[in-house]
């Protein structure tokens, strides 16, 4: 196993009672790497990301996070951040306390610390002048960026992002592919899964296609998006175009 790989996922396999919605999953994300996923809806790309994160059991097969068993290991929910399509904020705590909580209760962190350290992330997804005001108050996009800043706060190694703009009204996605453009130009490793078709061609090191709970092709966005090599990835691609 490589010293540069962060996740490693071998033979993943994940059924909801007699359904299998991941069929033998092989897939590794380099420190630093940007995959961007993609396929239809129900192909089982939320179920992926979510048995990464351990938010989800699985039913065979192993996830190994700095080549250590996720199964095995504690940090892999602190270390490894997600941010949802719904953004989930704490609805009744302002920006600023979505962001320092976990670091104060998970992390036992100082609060004032985590104050300052909130600060910077607000400024950082461009929403500093939000920090009093309650998620009611914000549009989508800052919602969105928020419960990015509130990810970020965990100082994770890893994150992931399930279709983080697909709630979001048109005019409000750049804002949000702007800051999570700008975590993978810091180096930040991440998965996307995103039916921004410019953004994963501008963005991924790697596009990884999937279809009904395996993945059918991967490669560098100019590979899957100008030289789709299976039927299945072309009838996508039409789709969406
Ligand atoms: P995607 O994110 O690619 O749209 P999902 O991972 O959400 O796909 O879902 C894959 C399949 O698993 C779908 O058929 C979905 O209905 C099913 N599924 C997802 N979550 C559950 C669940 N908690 N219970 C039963 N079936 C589920
Ligand atoms: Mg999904």
């Amino acid at each position: 196993m490589s010293g540069n790989e962060i996740i490693k996922i071998k033979d993943l396999r994940k059924s909801f009672g007699e359904t299998e919605v991941l069929k033998g999953i092989n897939l590794s994300v380099s420190k630093g790497e940007v995959v961007v996923i993609i396929g239809g809806s129900g192909s089982g790309k939320s179920t992926l990301l979510r048995c990464i994160n351990r938010l989800e059991p699985f039913t065979s097969g192993s996830i190994f996070y700095n080549q250590q068993d996720i199964l095995q290991t504690e940090m892999v929910r602190n270390e490894i951040g997600m941010v949802f399509q719904q953004f989930n904020l704490f609805k009744h705590k302002t920006v600023l306390e979505n962001i320092t909580l976990a670091p104060i209760h998970v992390l036992k962190r100082i609060k004032e610390e985590t104050v300052k350290e909130a600060m910077e992330l607000l400024k950082k997804v461009g929403i500093e002048e939000k920090a009093d005001v309650y998620p009611s108050k914000l549009s989508g996009g800052q919602s969105q960026r928020v419960a990015i800043a509130r990810a970020l706060a965990m100082k994770p190694q890893v994150m992931l992002f399930d279709e983080p703009t697909s709630a979001l009204d048109p005019v409000l996605v750049g804002e949000v592919l702007w800051v999570i453009k700008k975590l993978a130009e810091e180096g930040m490793t991440m998965v996307v899964v995103t039916h921004e078709m410019g953004f994963a061609r501008e963005v991924a090191d790697r596009v990884v296609f999937f279809d009904n709970g395996i993945i059918v092709e991967e490669g560098k966005p100019q590979e899957i998006f100008n030289a789709p090599k299976s039927e299945r990835l072309k009838q996508f691609l039409r789709r969406i175009s």
